[in-house]
């Protein structure tokens, strides 16, 4: 099986820490960590990662305002948002520009690994 390759987009370097431990021993790569939506939509172009692991709150940019960039990108990328805040109004927001998948802070690694596995089998 080819590696699924994962970009973190998290202003916490525990949370790309605590994310890479989870996926690396199932057989993932982290191919990258940005600290801010800016950076991670950058880091996005030049690693054309599977699927992104991609934080809410962030300085610069933030998750959604990443998020709705990188859906204008071909194929649309794969995205799961992780966030400690279980804010309807929020999750909303993430629904109506095609978020589907979702992730709580804090996550144990099984978790996070179901939800990646889910997007990425998602057609
Ligand atoms: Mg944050």
């Amino acid at each position: 099986m080819a590696k699924y390759r994962i970009l973190v987009i998290d202003d916490a370097r525990y949370i790309f820490k605590a994310v890479k431990m989870a996926l690396e021993p199932q057989g993932f790569e982290v191919v990258g960590h940005a600290e801010n939506g800016k950076i991670g939509i950058e880091m996005y172009d030049k690693f054309k990662p599977d699927l992104v692991t991609l934080d809410v709150t962030m300085p610069v940019m933030d998750g959604i305002e990443t998020a709705a960039v990188l859906f204008t990108r071909e194929p649309p990328p794969k995205i799961v948002l992780m966030s400690a805040i279980a804010d309807e109004g929020l999750r909303k927001s993430a629904r109506d520009i095609g978020i589907k998948y979702f992730a709580p802070k804090p996550f144990t690694p099984e978790m996070l690994c179901q939800k990646v596995l889910d997007c990425l089998s998602d057609a």
